[in-house]
């Protein structure tokens, strides 16, 4: 393992172990067992999953282990070392969204939420339980360790309650997991109280190991795309830059209001819906919904040929120049026209780009959070280094790297 690549995935062994441990240290008893479920990380198709486009996350090595025993009662109780917090008085029947009597507090929300989300449809009641948390999945940094968070849970409690959805991670029920997938995304929203669509459960949950998950959110219907980087000499290297700008919260509320409002001026319920970019652009006066249109409808013309890409032959020669092109030319997009990025990412993007990746874009919601860089293998670490270069001499502090590899979904793991 390269010395600059700091976050490690930890083993399925390694994480079962460590929750595990801390389950027995916490409650006195042991768990039923240990669920788990990945972050992720999205190879391209930025800003378009709420306006009905095509995205393809691949499931990281990077897991949360949530290990749990149910119990008799309508309790929750939950440890994390990682917030050195325990919560201990979260009651089935009294807790509620955010900004209610029954809110739940903090981390407690992303877990216990899937359990209220899962009763609101249809699927209880449930039993109470004890549970553990370890994660390996970096917090805060664009990698989803909210959604392995509420994942890991789904698959958990899907068990234990006997609700029949999610098969296993090597033979997962598709079209069980959607129903987790929603009872997650509700979790996020409703109890934890953040805006987020379905993508970032959608891919902990139906990504499988090998592969990218081209996932259309018109209608959340998906489809595995080979994704093994390694057969062609290729690693997918994540920079998180750990940088996290307040505006974050607003603006993608504000992403989001432009686009609807540019669909009403052009008539279509979601800007998937806009196949004429040149007629869009005549019918928008304000430029800046210009700007946000040629963004979404051009990620959502990148996001189609990347996959066509893939699905053509291995990512060699023309193919992978071609490839680079699209990942480099959408990061430029979300950095000028959707106005999403930030310096960091800037200055990942350029210093991988000077180190000859092959494409270089932020990924994620923006305004900090991490970048991919499409790299030979044998430069990976000196194109990691390249990026510690150019963040030391920006003043920055020095950012996070990790190897992607494509894995498996959320699952039961001891
Ligand atoms: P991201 O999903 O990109 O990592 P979010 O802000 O959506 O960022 O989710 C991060 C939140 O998830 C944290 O603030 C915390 O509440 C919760 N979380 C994630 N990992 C852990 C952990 N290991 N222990 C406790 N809480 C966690
Ligand atoms: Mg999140």
């Amino acid at each position: 393992m390269n010395p600059i690549i700091q976050a490690r995935a930890a083993t399925g062994d390694e994480g079962a172990s460590e929750a595990s441990r801390l389950f027995e240290t916490a409650f006195s008893h042991s768990p039923e067992g240990v669920w788990s479920a990945p972050g992720r990380v999205n190879v391209i198709g930025e800003h378009v999953d709420y306006n009905g486009g095509p995205c393809l996350p691949i499931a990281l090595p990077h897991r949360a282990f949530l290990a749990v025993k149910a119990r008799d009662d309508r309790r929750i109780r939950l440890v994390s070392p990682q917030t050195a917090e325990r919560v201990d008085e979260i009651d089935l029947d009294a807790m509620g969204p955010k900004g209610t009597a029954g809110e739940v507090p903090h981390w407690a929300a992303y877990i216990a939420g899937v359990a209220w989300a899962l009763e609101r449809d249809g699927r209880g009641p449930l039993r109470g339980f004890d549970a553990a948390l370890w994660s390996c999945v970096p917090r805060g940094g664009g990698l989803s360790s909210s959604a392995a968070l509420e994942c890991s849970t789904a698959v958990a409690l899907d068990e234990l309650n006997g609700l029949g959805l999610a098969g296993t991670a090597e033979d997962p029920d598709d079209e069980g997991r959607r129903i987790l997938v929603e009872a997650a995304r509700r979790a996020e929203n409703e109890i934890a109280g953040a805006n987020t669509g379905g993508l970032d459960q959608t891919a902990s949950l139906r990504c499988r190991a090998g592969h990218a998950l081209a996932l259309d959110c018109r209608d959340m219907s998906t489809r595995q795309i080979p994704f093994d980087m390694g057969a062609v000499g290729l690693e997918l290297l994540v920079v998180d830059t750990r940088a996290s700008h307040s505006l974050a919260d607003g603006q993608y509320g504000r992403r989001r209001a432009d686009c609807e409002e540019a669909a009403r001026i052009l008539g279509v319920r979601e800007l998937v819906e806009v196949d004429d970019l040149d007629a869009a652009m005549t019918a928008l006066d304000d430029p800046r919904l210009r700007s946000r249109v040629r963004h979404v409808v051009s990620e959502i013309a990148r996001t189609r040929a990347f996959i066509d890409l893939m699905g053509a032959g291995p990512l060699e020669g023309s193919r992978l120049d071609a490839a680079a092109l699209l990942l480099d030319d959408s990061h430029d997009s979300l950095r000028d026209d959707y106005e999403v990025s930030c310096r960091e990412l800037d200055v990942v993007v350029g210093a991988a780009r000077a180190a000859g990746a092959h494409g270089a874009r932020m990924t994620g919601g923006g305004f900090g959070g991490s970048a991919i860089a499409l790299v030979d293998s044998d430069r990976l670490e000196a194109t990691a280094r390249a990026i510690r270069d150019a963040f030391a001499s920006e003043g920055l502090d020095e950012p996070r790297f990790l190897s992607a590899v494509a894995s498996g979904p959320a699952g039961r793991t001891r």
